[in-house]
């Protein structure tokens, strides 16, 4: 999260021994292009063609044994297994052309078996949605009756389709955490979810819903809504506090509400619109027909606490930790040409290794990691995991055999200086195992960039190529790296904050992410309260102390 400010320095932790640099290099509408029956007959033709004597690593900051999930034994094979469940267990619409989206049915041959199914009810639930979709989407009459009613400026009752729609904001990982959160939200309410898609985000997903549409046709009338922030005047919690509506069940009974409601939910969300977690909100908002929702956060373990969604949750969710694993896998599937450059990346450098390590890597601009250190915490708890092998000093002239087992370390950064030090020193030496290493990296863009499209399509190529991986490493609190463990269904081992953490990598006990900035505890004190039994289950991340996320 780019957005949050903060001067915090590094502390207490041990340089690693390496000589040499100190910091180095600092840093079309298609999206949604679905089947197209004719494209499909012309596809099919297509997809036919289709690591210095220097280097002295400490491991002082261990102890203990390596970790089994860092020395997970692994299939060699080029398309896995998985692929037999192309439908992830019916997580997935068959309904789908594969050539719309080549992406949709294809990825689970890439990544690990899931050891996840979705529940039955998950299943029907989505199933259910998507009928609610087609039936409200963009175009039908339903949702024209619906825009009439919101140009009309007309409140009171909901009508039979209700929606909520998502506006995008900050990071692709952001939009990805968020928007997940938004469609249970959609889930929970039985309301519609449309996205608004502005050109950056054009040609990175494919529809998620068969037969419709989800994004946000062009002339939506609300004015400027791209632009609402925390001081809008229909946000939630202005509303509140400037006393327009209220969510106090005896003054809001026969109150006259608004059209929509924008719900402010970012980072830097106040006192007020942080009641939008409380269950006398959701029940008022329940009236409102359009609500427009901006966040960049994975919002969903508060949604937990809220007690009327408790039984609905629990049916659909029997293992929670599988939340955003099942949701993201649903709702994002990358475009034909983001799978391009995937599918010729992994095929170029990453297919016939026996063993794919991710690493990635997120240094940010605001509270800096030394180099060094960031480079020492990457080496040292690789290595202590069994995730990489250690390199032999010793046999500086050992050759490599012909049948020795090949890793090969996918990494991820915007800078290029981590991944040509972990090359390099595999190039340099053996290792102590007589595995072969190699060290790759698609791109080092320098510095954030979402407003440019190409820039997204390679980080959501990269994003996607990180969830292929069957040991991944991933730098606290990066929505970045949550992405990639919950396409993969991968616990991944955390690279630690220094100034948060006395180790420097703790592994994650789930692909969930964190509610890294989430509301009070007491926050529904007066407003409903929270349900309690669950909130043993809504517990401090593993990165980042203030943040919770669900546990089983
Ligand atoms: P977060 O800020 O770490 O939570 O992740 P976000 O995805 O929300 O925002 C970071 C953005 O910076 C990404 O979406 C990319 O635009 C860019 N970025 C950060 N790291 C990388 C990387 O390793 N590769 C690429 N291609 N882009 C990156």
């Amino acid at each position: 999260m780019e957005a949050i400010t903060g001067t915090r320095r590094s502390r207490g932790y041990h340089s690693l021994e390496i000589a040499g640099d100190a910091e180095t290099k600092g840093g079309r509408r298609a999206w949604m292009r679905w089947a197209a029956p004719a494209a499909c007959v012309l596809c099919v033709p297509l997809l036919l063609l289709l690591v210095g004597d220097h280097w002295r690593p400490s491991f002082d900051w261990f102890q203990g044994a390596t970790h089994p999930k860092g020395s997970t034994s692994v299939s060699s094979s080029v398309v896995r297994e998985a692929s037999k469940d192309k439908l992830l267990g019916g997580l997935l619409s068959a309904e789908f052309e594969d050539c719309s989206c080549f992406s949709r049915y294809r990825s689970a041959a890439y990544r690990k078996a899931s050891p996840h199914l979705p529940s039955p009810y998950l299943v029907e639930r989505l199933r259910r949605y998507e009928a609610l979709h087609r039936k409200c989407g963009p175009n039908t009459e339903l949702y024209k009756k619906s825009i009439e009613r919101l140009k009309s400026k007309q409140s009171s009752a909901a009508m039979e389709c209700n929606y909520i729609v998502w506006i995008p904001h900050y990071g692709l990982g952001n939009r990805v955490v968020s928007l997940v959160s938004s469609f249970l939200y959609a889930i929970l309410n039985d309301r519609v979810l449309l996205v608004h898609v502005p050109h950056e985000l054009t040609d990175l997903f494919c529809e998620p819903f068969p037969g419709t549409s989800w994004v946000l046709p062009s002339d939506f009338p609300v004015h400027n809504f791209q632009n609402f922030d925390k001081d809008t005047p229909q946000s939630f919690g202005n509303m509140l506090r400037d006393k327009v509506i209220s969510i106090d069940m005896r003054s809001s009974a026969n109150a006259t509400l608004p059209a929509y409601v924008y719900l402010h939910l970012p980072w830097y969300y106040n006192e007020w619109d942080k009641l939008f977690f409380c269950q006398d909100a959701q029940q008022m908002l329940r009236k409102v027909p359009w609500l427009l929702l901006k966040s960049d956060h994975y919002f969903v373990p508060s949604l937990f606490l809220v007690e009327e969604y408790d039984d609905e949750l629990r049916r659909l969710f029997p293992e929670r930790t599988t939340v955003f694993h099942h949701l993201v896998r649903y709702l994002f599937h990358p475009s034909n040409t983001v799978w391009g450059y995937v599918t010729r990346y992994y095929h170029a450098y990453l297919a016939k290794a026996d063993k794919r390590v991710g690493i990635q890597i997120r240094n940010l601009k605001n509270e800096p990691v030394p180099f060094e250190t960031l480079l020492g915490q990457i080496v040292n708890c690789s290595s202590k995991e069994g995730i990489l092998p250690s390199i032999d000093l010793r046999h500086t002239a050992r050759p490599a055999e012909d049948d020795a087992k090949v890793t090969a370390v996918f990494t991820t950064s915007l800078d290029s200086g981590y991944s040509d030090r972990i090359r390099d020193m595999y190039y340099e030496h053996a290792t102590t195992t007589g595995e072969i290493v190699g060290v790759y990296q698609a791109s080092h863009e320098g510095k954030q960039q979402t407003e440019h499209q190409n820039h997204n399509v390679k980080a959501l190529s990269e994003i996607t190529l990180l969830s292929f991986s069957d040991v991944l490493i991933t730098t606290a609190c990066s929505t970045f790296g949550y992405v990639a463990q919950g396409l993969g269904g991968l616990e991944p081992l955390i690279l630690t904050k220094p100034w948060k953490s006395k180790l420097p990598c703790r592994w994650a006990e789930s692909p969930e992410p964190c509610f890294l900035i989430p509301p009070p505890s007491d926050v529904c004190r007066d407003h409903g309260g929270i349900n309690k039994k669950m909130a043993q289950h809504v517990r401090q991340c593993e990165d980042e102390n203030g943040g919770v996320k669900l546990f089983d």
